[in-house]
Parts: structure tokens; C-alpha cells; sequence
């Protein structure tokens, strides 16, 4: 069966990416690695809107990237604050508590964002609070922070922003430099449209202060041997080849189409795909929602997993809920290499596969109505 993946992660790799990765592998001792290295850094920094900061590449998926940030940010007895409005920025206090640190959590309800005054009263109630870790795009949830808001807050106190951007990186606007988010992490999975198997951080020079003094344990995850490395176009240790040679290509393809063009284009696709979804007379969880991934909510009398299940039987596969939204919503991924036709086949998808599980909700009248819904979007109507 042919694989159609609408999870927001891992997503569907464009052929002319993988081809590049069945290219013989190479040494990265090598000119002709250091010259593809430097090469993907200036590139690097395209993508993350920065000019200012430094950004590194790890092997690891997303969470690695998430441990990098915690354990170079942060030094024992610290205080950081935690933004929890999902499963994501849950992992975030997780990490913090696995290094001794104990997070302030700043509990959301899910499916909302944070809204920028609580993070102000925390930081005032919290004075000497060193970093404070958000979710960009909250996956599990479908919810987007308003960052640029965010930023403009946390400019003003010594603690540093730093964001979870693994899904939300390149299918929404975020400007480092500009709106002064001093960390961002993503993998490479997600937007960049690879296979997972790579991390990346961001690191601007508020937070580098703080790597220089951070006392945490590590040493694979220690940015200094990332940055005195990097400063020769190389890895501390050995870099996944292949897919970096994949890497190039992507971020090619990305920078190509440009990076406001895909935001725009995410946004037009997610609308195409939600009002799809609310035509069958389904609502959407987020309050605040992400042009990630569409997050459906599942009526009552209606088995959310039997429906994941169908789905993924019938070539679409999507996401289904995680932790207390098991069975509660279905999740529809909208990034890597998808387009506008693609949003049509994962609501027929959704369609046929509701026609099988909720035949009572999902009556023969209404067949096609999610289609009709969201073609009229597509063609600007
Ligand atoms: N944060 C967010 C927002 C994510 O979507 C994911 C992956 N679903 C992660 C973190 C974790 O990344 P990984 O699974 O690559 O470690």
C-alpha cells in the first residue's frame, strides 16, 4: 500500500532528498565534508531567521536537542520556568527534574496557549529565574505560543526564552534575532523533511552567557565542543553523513520555495483542512491552533482509536491522541512534503474511515461534504 504519512512527525522525505541519501557515504575528516558543512550553516541560520546565533547540529531526535538545551542553560540550584499546556512542555520540566533542577511549572490548560501576562507574573513572582522553556507548536495539543509576544516580555528580565520549535520551525513565522528568543530547538523529522536522526539548537549570545558558567553534567550534549568545532566547519564527533548530504537538499528546497511562501502555504492548507473537518460537523480541540497539524475532537458515542485505526488501514495514517487525550482526538499532520491535493485525501481518508466506524454520524448524504468544504477554501472562495 502506499504510504501516506499525516502524522506531524516523522512526515513524508521528497524523492529528490532521498536520492541524495543513496549516494555512497563519505569521510568527515575531509574538504569536501567541511565544504558541505559550511555550506548547511549559512543555510542554517536561514532557516532559524538569525544572524546573531550560533546554530548546531546533533545527532539525535528532537528530545536530544530538548537535553542540550537544559543541561548547557542550566547550572545546579538554578531556577527556570516551565510552560506545561501539553505533553511537550511537560518534557521540558521532565528534563529539568531528571538534572536535579526543579522547574517552576506554569500549568495551561490543554488545548489553550500561554498567554504572555502569566508569563510575566511568574517572572515577577520568580525573580532570579535563569530560563524560561516554551512550546512553539505543541504537538500533542495542536496549540501555537504566540513567541513574538513572549519575547518581548522576557527581553526585559535577566532569564532567557528558549522553545520547543521540533514541529512548529519552518511551517510558522519565528524570527530569533527580532523577537528575541534566545534558544530554539527542532529536529529533522518534522518541517525539514527528513528522516528522523538529527537535532538541532540555537543559541544566541544572552544564552551563551549562561553555557559558559553552566556546572550540569554531560559531555556528548557539551555545546562548547559543539562551537569549537563548528568555528572549523566540523563535528566533535562523527556527524550522521548521509543525512546531512539529505540536509542540503532540503534546506534547498526550502529556502528555494522561501520561507514566507511556506508559511503561507501551511496556513492556506490548514484552513483547507479545517474547514473540511467542520463541514462533517466535527470541532477542532485548540482554542489557539497551530497550522502544524489539524487536532479533531472526537464526539462521544464515537471510539477516537477505532478511527485512528481505520485510518491508518485505509493508507492515511494519522496521529491519535496522547496521555489525557487517548482516544479523545485525532490528529492530522500537515508538514513535510505535502501539498494542497494531500489535504484531500486525508479528509477522504477521514471521511471513508468514519463512514466505517460512525456510519450513523457519518451518514451516504454526507459523503463529500468535507471535500467540497475544503476545495472551496483551496480555490480562495
Ligand atoms: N517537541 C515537539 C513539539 C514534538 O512535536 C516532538 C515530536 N513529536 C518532540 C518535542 C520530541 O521530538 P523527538 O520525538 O524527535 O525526540
Amino acid at each position: 500500500m502506499k504510504t501516506r504519512l499525516f502524522t506531524p512527525g516523522p512526515v513524508m522525505v521528497p524523492e529528490k532528498v532521498m536520492l541524495k541519501m543513496a549516494e555512497p557515504v563519505f569521510h568527515h575528516r575531509t574538504p569536501r565534508y567541511e565544504a558541505l558543512f559550511a555550506g548547511i550553516n549559512k543555510k542554517l541560520k536561514q532557516l532559524f531567521l538569525t544572524e546573531l546565533c550560533d546554530v548546531f547540529v546533533l545527532a539525535s531526535s528532537g528530545t536530544g536537542a530538548m537535553e542540550t538545551a537544559v543541561v548547557n542553560i542550566l547550572s545546579k540550584g538554578d531556577k527556570a520556568l516551565a510552560v506545561r499546556g501539553g505533553k511537550f512542555g511537560e518534557r521540558w520540566y521532565e528534563i529539568c527534574e531528571a538534572y536535579g533542577i526543579e522547574a517552576i511549572p506554569l500549568d495551561v490548560e490543554w488545548g489553550s496557549a500561554v498567554k504572555p501576562e502569566q508569563i510575566k507574573k511568574a517572572l515577577d513572582d520568580n525573580p532570579g529565574t535563569k530560563a524560561v522553556f516554551t512550546t512553539h507548536s505543541e504537538t500533542s495539543t495542536g496549540v501555537l505560543t504566540d513567541l513574538k509576544a513572549i519575547g518581548e516580555i522576557v527581553k526585559q528580565y535577566d532569564a532567557v526564552l528558549v522553545t520547543d520549535a521540533v514541529s512548529g520551525l519552518g511551517a510558522h513565522e519565528l524570527r530569533m534575532d527580532e523577537w528575541g528568543v534566545d534558544v530554539v530547538v527542532t529536529g529533522s523529522q518534522k518541517t525539514i523533511m527528513l528522516p528522523p536522526g538529527l537535532g538541532f539548537i540555537a543559541v544566541s549570545g544572552k544564552a551563551w552567557r549562561l553555557v559558559e558558567k553552566s556546572d550540569l553534567p554531560k559531555y556528548y550534549w557539551d555545546l562548547k565542543k559543539y562551537k569549537k568545532s563548528l568555528d572549523k566547519n566540523q563535528n566533535p564527533f562523527t556527524p550522521p553523513v548521509t543525512l546531512l548530504v539529505g540536509l542540503n537538499e532540503s534546506l534547498d528546497m526550502i529556502l528555494g520555495e522561501g520561507l514566507e511562501n511556506i508559511w503561507a502555504r501551511q496556513a492556506k492548507m490548514a484552513r483547507a483542512l479545517n474547514a473540511g473537518v467542520e463541514a462533517l460537523g466535527l470541532k477542532l480541540f485548540p482554542k489557539d491552533p497551530s497550522n502544524v497539524l489539524s487536532t479533531i475532537l472526537i464526539p462521544d458515542g464515537i471510539d477516537g482509536g477505532a478511527l485512528v485505526k481505520a485510518m491508518k488501514k485505509n493508507g492515511v495514517f494519522p496521529a491519535g491522541g496522547q496521555e489525557q487525550l487517548k482516544g479523545k482526538i485525532v490528529r492530522i499532520g500537515l508538514i513535510g512534503y505535502l501539498d494542497e491535493y494531500d489535504v484531500l485525501a486525508a479528509l477522504s481518508g477521514l471521511e471513508l474511515s468514519l463512514r466505517e466506524v460512525a456510519p450513523i454520524f457519518m451518514g451516504v448524504d454526507k459523503i463529500g461534504e468535507s471535500l467540497k468544504a475544503a476545495q472551496t477554501v483551496l480555490c480562495g472562495q
